[in-house]
């Protein structure tokens, strides 16, 4: 793997290791794209034609621009272009664009808000006394009295917090990366076009910040060079998954997409869709079976005091019924528990009575938790233990 790093490659981690191995170290290419990032390009575009058009002191009319943003549009749709939210179609995305484009226009014409730089602008920066670099696109770099500002402009339909806004990353490195280029470059502003609410947000953060965000990023990436190391990826999976392009080989959904790609009396007989429904089926009888036995079990129980018996006889079994006193000491949750155990522990009796919690030992040990020395000298009693377990869960019909 190069060195070279990027925000969106950071966050492809954070949000799903598996999905940052299959783009960035099994660099495979995907086949889909979701209709959400397909507007989001088109309207990236469409804004870089307008400042670029303005650089040469040409002001595009709003139906030019409208014009190439829809040629784009129809240019690049394809099949590849998948819609998750199905009561949408892709012309309502293409529409929302438009709509951007037109507050936009409306609100920033003429466009002199500050003299652009760069259009599209690759930055780099060295993570001084690492091998690394960040490596970023700047939507539109421009100055304004002495200030230079990046701009990045979001299509989301979400507004970010104050918070996130001051803990954003992204910007906060295109930051450092144009100081770093510029010798002139003190004053930075950092400004976001939410173009789906016609607002920009608007930051400046001093050097302390910046510092701080570098360093961050760089104990992230050398996280991630760690999981390369290892070839220690799993799948995360989160509401961003229906957007992922790489649902069909993922293994949290990939036998969905066979499944789905059957018709459904086919489906039926899909050999490991038949073997979850009949183990769904099979556990659905133990639970009732569960419940039927409790039931049983209190009316013997209930026949045994009223004929003052302790045997009932069946024809295979007899149930022998026993009824007595047992003492019960204060569970965990206790707020008497502790004093208990301070009691136990005064007395010089408390380890008779105490177990090793193995699985939370077990834990610990899976998790790094323990101290490399204990951890080593714990190794020579440590069995590795292939452990096989299914957990119903709900689909997403049911959910
Ligand atoms: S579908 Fe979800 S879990 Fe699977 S790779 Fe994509 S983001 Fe990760």
């Amino acid at each position: 793997m190069p060195h070279v790093y990027s925000h969106s490659r950071i966050s492809t981690f954070e949000n799903c290791p598996l999905k940052f191995k299959y783009r960035y170290v099994e660099k495979i290419k995907s086949t889909r794209g979701n209709i959400e990032a397909f507007m989001g390009s088109r309207v990236h575009e469409t804004f870089e034609k307008l400042y670029k058009d303005k650089m040469f002191h040409k002001v595009c009319e709003l139906e030019e621009l409208l014009d190439f943003y829809n040629q784009r549009w129809e240019k690049e749709m394809d099949d590849s272009i998948f819609v998750v939210k199905e009561e949408y179609s892709p012309e309502n995305y293409r529409r929302m664009g438009e709509e951007y484009i037109k507050s936009y226009y409306e609100k920033y014409k003429p466009f002199d808000d500050g003299k652009t730089i760069a259009l599209e602008k690759m930055v780099i920066l060295p993570l001084d006394g690492t091998p690394y670099k960040l490596k970023g696109i700047i939507d539109r770099l421009s100055e304004r009295d002495g200030v230079y500002e990046i701009h990045d402009y979001k299509t989301s339909l979400t507004l970010p917090t104050k918070e996130e806004v001051e803990n954003d990353r992204q910007l906060s490195l295109y930051a450092l990366a144009v100081k770093d280029m510029y010798d002139d470059a003190d004053d930075i502003e950092l400004i976001w076009h939410y173009v789906a609410f016609n607002k920009e947000l608007r930051i400046k953060k001093d050097d302390e910040a910046l510092q701080k965000i570098k360093e961050d990023t760089i104990k992230k990436i050398i996280e991630i060079e760690k999981a390369i190391e290892e070839d220690d990826f799993y799948p995360r999976k989160s509401a961003l998954c229906p957007y992922c392009e790489y649902q069909e080989i993922c293994p949290l959904f990939k036998h969905k997409h066979v499944v789905d790609k059957l018709p459904p009396e086919e489906a039926r007989w899909e050999d490991g869709h038949a073997l979850v429904n009949r183990y769904w089926e099979v556990e659905s009888k133990i639970k009732e079976l569960e419940k039927i036995k409790e039931e049983l079990k209190e009316k013997i129980v209930q026949y045994a005091l009223r004929n003052k018996v302790q045997y009932v006889y069946g024809s295979e079994k007899i149930a022998n019924v026993k009824i007595y006193e047992n003492p019960w000491f204060p569970e965990s949750k206790d707020p008497r528990r502790e004093e208990m155990e301070e009691l136990l522990k005064k007395e010089g009796i408390y380890r008779n009575f105490t177990r090793l919690d193995t699985i939370a030992l077990s834990n610990a040990y899976k998790n790094d938790e323990l101290p490399p020395v204990i951890k080593e000298k714990l190794e020579k009693y440590v069995q590795i233990k292939k452990v096989t377990r299914i957990y119903l869960r709900k689909t997403e019909r049911e959910e």
